[in-house]
């Protein structure tokens, strides 16, 4: 039996005036998610427990299977992983964002979706300012940096050389370490969002040193001249120390590959055992090359058991409020990664196929949401339910319903009954 998932990232949403009443699911023209629909069984999960952040991380980790009660540590080390870099167990990795904040409001969490080329040379000339040799500026794709806080180095500088990375030293931060996203303070005042708690004094210190070092930067001044938003400050949250997470095969008994363009799950296909494919023109954006990603997954389905493609456009629609660019990326999924799979799939004998979001982000908010997001199932052994159309209200009035949204995982291996 092969198996494909297909993750349109943050894709469940609410009924819009501008849509006459109707989801963006329900409005977009998606035949291929339909065909599922009517073929299998539509359905409702809750990927993200109330007690924490309604993150794509904790969303994504459900989503594969993960109990997020028991394996979910943070944001920043699945991405640490996702970079190649090994955690020690007291090392902690923090989401570095370079943002642009005016007036004490978080104009844009992304920066204006700076390159990484502007954002790695902002946070080397931070990185200069730096006096605790227990951390270090990681820069990643865009916006999406990393800082890491090395425990054997903040050890080092207290005079206990002696001792080995991640040996009876910690950094400063703890569970109870709080930080707010700065996605969902888009347009918002960041004034009493601030980190706090323990080891929060540090991080208020970089993300303050940071705006003198970036005030008058070149990088900046280019931006500026060039009709773009200045990246005014770093933004710090998402901390948290390597999560523990057994590997996806000896679970399930069953081989995976990712396809993301988003550090975040390359982590976590890392942490879990699962391939990566990257493909050329992969930009975790609404301009994102979708043709190559489900040629890419249609190509790999001979050498794996599960093929899962990610898309990040919708959540990133989303997050801008733009209600067409959040169909035009519905319909470009639809028409470009769940039809060429299905019918490939469809050609090699057994299969299965999913299609899921990880979480809610609604126009209205900007920003991810707790609460069930809509998933279809068709494929060998499903037998239809009835529904002809794959959308949150038809998944609304669904008798299959999983509180937990990791026990999924099961059901569409079709390892246990619903
Ligand atoms: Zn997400």
């Amino acid at each position: 039996m092969k198996y494909a998932i297909i993750i349109p990232d943050g894709c469940a949403d609410e009924p819009q005036d501008s849509l006459g009443g109707r989801t963006p699911l329900q409005a977009a023209e998606l035949p291929a998610m339909d065909a599922i629909a009517s073929a299998g069984v539509v359905g409702r999960s809750n990927n993200v427990p109330a007690s924490l952040p309604a993150g794509s991380d904790v969303a994504n980790m459900s989503l594969l299977g993960y109990d997020p009660h028991q394996h979910y540590t943070g944001r920043a080390p699945l991405e640490a992983t996702a970079q190649g870099i090994q955690l020690g167990a007291n090392d902690w990795a923090i989401r570095c964002n370079l943002v642009t904040i005016e007036d004490q409001v978080m104009r844009s969490f992304t920066a204006d979706h700076i390159s990484s080329d502007d954002s790695r040379q902002l946070l080397a000339a931070l990185s200069d300012t730096l006096d605790c040799p227990a951390l270090e500026f990681v820069p990643g794709v865009s916006y999406r940096n990393l800082l890491i806080y090395y425990a054997e180095k903040g050890h080092a500088e207290k005079g206990h050389a002696e001792k080995g990375r991640g040996e009876n030293e910690t950094a400063p931060f703890s569970e109870d370490t709080r930080s707010t996203p700065p996605h969902d303070l888009t347009d918002k005042s960041v004034i009493n969002d601030y980190p706090r708690g323990p080891g929060s004094d540090l991080l208020n210190q970089l993300m303050s040193d940071s705006v003198a070092v970036f005030a008058n930067h070149e990088v900046n001044q280019r931006r500026v001249a060039s009709g773009k938003l200045p990246a005014t400050n770093i933004w710090l949250w998402g901390q948290g120390r390597r999560p523990d997470l057994r590997l996806f095969a000896d679970i399930y008994g069953r081989q995976g590959t990712m396809i993301t363009a988003v550090d975040l799950l390359r982590g976590i296909a890392v942490l879990i055992g699962w391939k990566k494919i990257e493909v050329a023109g992969a930009t975790g954006y609404t301009d994102t090359d979708y043709a190559a990603k489900g040629r890419a997954a249609v190509e790999a389905l001979a050498e794996t058991d599960i093929i899962c493609v990610h898309v990040e456009a919708p959540d990133e629609a989303s997050h801008e409020g733009d209600v067409e660019a959040k169909i035009t990326a519905l319909e470009q999924i639809d028409r470009h990664i769940v039809g060429p799979l299905h019918a490939a799939l469809d050609q090699q004998g057994d299969f299965r196929i999913l299609v899921s979001p990880d979480h809610p982000t609604p126009l209205r908010t900007k920003t991810h949401s707790h609460g069930a997001v809509p998933f279809a199932i068709a494929g060998t052994g499903v037998e239809a339910d009835g529904n002809q159309s794959y959308d949150d209200v038809t998944a609304a009035a669904s008798d299959l319903a999983f509180a937990e949204g990791w026990k999924l995982m099961k059901y569409f291996l079709d390892l246990v009954e619903s």
